[in-house]
C-alpha cells in the first residue's frame, strides 16, 4: 500500500515526486512512457518565463514567479543546463506599446525586478540582429533557458536517490475505488494507494474519468518548434517574444542553453493527442513571422524540428487540487508556463496534501542534490587527461559533433537512460549537426549489450520508433566502438 502515487512522468510529476520525497511516505510515480519526461515536457520552448506574462487572476499567474524563482536551486543541486539571458518583448506595432506599459505594470506589481522598456536606440545597441522598425521593447532580465529534459531525469533521480519508486512503461488503464484507498491496474501489476495525484498531461482528464473524477475537459494544441544549425548562434543573445496573440505567446527566436538558436512554436488545435507531426505550412508561418523581426533567419538553416502538445483545459488554467472523489487530486492542464511554473506547483500541492489530512514527517536524510552527468566536452585537457586514465571508456569517441565518449553514454544508461533519446537527452550524444548519422549505430550497441536486449528492440523514444526491423536482427552493429 503506498501513501500516494502520482500517476505521469513530466515535469510535473517529477517535481511533485521530488518535493514528496522529503517526507517519509511510500511513494510511487507510474509513466507510461519508456522513460520520464517523454510528453509534453520534452517539446517545449525550455523558457523559464519572466514572471510577468501571465494575468494574476489564474494559477498560471499565482505560480509563474514562484516557480521562476525556484530554478536556480534546482539547477545547481540537480545540475543540469540552466542560463538566465534574460528576454525582450517586442512592440511592433503602435497598437502594441500599451500592452508593453499593461505587462509591465503586471510583473511589478508581483514584484518581478528589472522590467525596463528599451527605446529602437537600446534594442539596437544590444540586439543588433533584430529589425530597425522595432518601435520598443519590453526587457525583463529574470527569463531564463533549461534543458526541461535534463529538469525531468534529476528531479526523478533526486526523488529516486530519497525512496520514491518509479515505474516507467506502465500506462494506467484503470482505476478502482475502494474503502481504503484506490488500485490502479496497469498491463503489469495492480498498485494500490491511499492518495493519488493525477500530472498525466493531456491525458488527465481520460485519467480522471477512470475514476470518475473528470470535471474538467483537455484539448490539445500542438507548437511546432525548428532547432537551426550553430551558425546562427549569436544571432541574439536574449530570448525574443512578439506581443503575443489571443492563443499563445506567439513565435519566439530562443538561444537554447546549449547555444542553437531555436524558432517556434506554432499554435493549432488538433483532436489527435499523439499527433507531433510537423508540416511544411508549420514551417512556412514560423519563417514568415520571425523574420519579420529577424530578418536573417532563414528556413534552410534548420537542422531538425518537433512538435509538443499543450494541455488546455476548457478553464484555459490550471485544474490542481482536490477531485469530486476522495483522495484523488487533479494537477492537471498544465499549458505553459507549466514547465516554469512546476516547481512551485508541487511545493502547492504538497501544503493542500497537509491540509487534506496527510501526515507529512520530514525525512532526517533527505538528499537535495545528485552528482549528475559527466560533460567530456567541457573538461580542461587536463581533467580529460585525468578521466581516460581513470576510465579508458572516456578515450573513445561516440558522438563526435558533440565529443560525447563511451564513459558518458555508459553513465546515461546507468542512470535510467532506456532509449537513443534517453541518452541524447542525457549526454547529448546525436544532438550536433550530423543528428546521429554517427554515433546512432554506436549509442544502439551500447544500449544493446548493457542492457541485454536485442538490437531489434532499441527504439529511437519507445514502441513503435524502433530502428532495426528484426530481419536486420543477425547484423552486427560496430564492433568495438
Ligand atoms: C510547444 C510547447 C512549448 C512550450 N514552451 C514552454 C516554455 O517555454 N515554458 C513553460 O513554462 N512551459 C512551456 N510549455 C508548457 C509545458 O511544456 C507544459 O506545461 C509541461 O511540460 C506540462 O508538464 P506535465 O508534467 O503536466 O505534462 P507531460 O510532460 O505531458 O507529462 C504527463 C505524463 O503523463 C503520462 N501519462 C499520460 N497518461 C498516462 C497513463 N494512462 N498512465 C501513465 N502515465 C500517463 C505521459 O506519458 C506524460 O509523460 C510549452 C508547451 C508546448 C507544447
Amino acid at each position: 500500500m503506498y501513501d500516494v502515487i502520482i500517476i505521469g512522468g513530466g515535469i510535473v510529476g517529477c517535481a511533485l515526486a521530488r518535493e514528496l520525497s522529503r517526507y517519509d511516505l511510500r511513494l510511487a510515480l507510474i509513466e507510461k512512457e519508456v522513460e520520464v519526461g517523454f510528453g509534453t515536457s520534452k517539446t517545449n520552448s525550455g523558457i523559464i518565463h519572466a514572471g510577468h506574462h501571465a494575468s494574476p487572476d489564474t494559477l498560471k499567474g499565482k505560480f509563474e514567479w514562484t516557480g521562476n524563482q525556484m530554478w536556480d536551486d534546482l539547477a545547481r543541486d540537480l545540475k543540469f543546463g540552466f542560463n538566465r539571458i534574460g528576454e525582450l518583448l517586442l512592440a511592433q506595432k503602435s497598437e502594441d506599446l500599451q500592452y508593453l506599459e499593461k505587462l509591465k505594470k503586471q510583473g511589478e506589481g508581483r514584484g518581478v525586478p528589472g522590467l525596463e522598456i528599451w527605446p529602437p536606440k537600446r534594442i539596437q545597441k544590444e540586439e543588433p540582429n533584430l529589425s530597425h522598425t522595432i518601435l520598443q521593447a519590453l526587457h525583463a532580465p529574470t527569463a531564463a533557458v533549461v534543458n526541461p529534459y535534463e529538469a525531468c531525469f534529476g528531479l526523478i533521480e533526486c526523488a529516486q536517490q530519497n525512496g520514491a519508486e518509479l515505474f516507467c512503461g506502465y500506462p494506467v488503464l484503470s482505476i478502482c475505488r475502494n474503502d481504503d484507498g484506490f488500485s490502479i491496474q496497469t498491463p503489469q501489476q495492480k498498485f494500490h494507494c491511499r492518495i493519488i495525484l493525477n500530472a498525466a498531461g493531456v491525458f488527465a482528464d481520460r485519467v480522471a474519468a477512470m475514476v470518475g473524477a473528470d470535471d474538467f475537459e483537455i484539448f490539445t494544441r500542438k507548437g511546432e518548434e525548428y532547432m537551426l544549425d550553430r551558425r546562427l548562434q549569436g544571432i541574439v543573445t536574449r530570448l525574443i517574444f512578439p506581443t503575443p496573440t489571443a492563443t499563445s505567446k506567439g513565435v519566439l527566436i530562443i538561444p537554447t542553453v546549449d547555444g542553437p538558436i531555436m524558432v517556434g512554436p506554432t499554435a493549432e488545435d488538433v483532436d489527435n493527442r499523439e499527433d507531433l507531426s510537423t508540416s511544411f505550412a508549420g514551417a512556412s508561418k514560423i519563417f514568415e513571422t520571425v523574420r519579420q523581426y529577424c530578418p536573417a533567419i532563414s528556413e534552410r538553416d534548420t537542422i531538425t524540428e518537433f512538435a509538443g502538445l499543450r494541455a488546455v483545459a476548457d478553464s484555459n488554467d490550471f485544474v490542481i487540487g482536490p477531485s469530486p472523489v476522495k483522495g484523488f487530486f487533479n494537477v492537471a492542464g498544465i499549458q505553459s508556463p507549466g514547465l516554469t511554473a512546476a516547481p512551485a506547483i508541487a511545493v502547492y500541492v504538497t501544503e493542500m496534501l497537509r491540509s487534506e489530512g496527510l501526515k507529512l514527517a520530514e525525512k532526517s536524510a533527505w538528499k537535495a542534490d545528485i552528482d549528475g552527468p559527466p560533460h567530456f566536452a567541457r573538461m580542461t585537457k587536463q581533467e580529460r587527461k585525468a578521466a581516460i586514465l581513470k576510465d579508458p571508456a572516456y578515450g573513445h569517441l561516440v558522438c563526435r559533433c558533440e565529443s560525447v565518449t563511451e564513459a558518458e553514454v555508459l553513465y546515461a544508461i546507468r542512470h535510467g537512460a532506456r532509449t537513443l533519446d534517453g541518452v541524447k537527452f542525457r549526454v547529448r550524444a546525436g544532438m550536433g549537426r550530423c543528428q546521429g548519422g554517427f554515433c546512432t549505430t554506436r549509442v544502439m550497441d551500447l544500449l544493446s549489450h548493457t542492457l541485454g536486449m536485442p538490437l531489434t528492440e532499441i527504439t529511437k523514444r519507445g514502441h513503435g520508433s524502433e530502428i532495426c526491423t528484426p530481419r536486420q536482427d543477425k547484423l552486427s552493429v560496430g564492433d568495438g566502438v
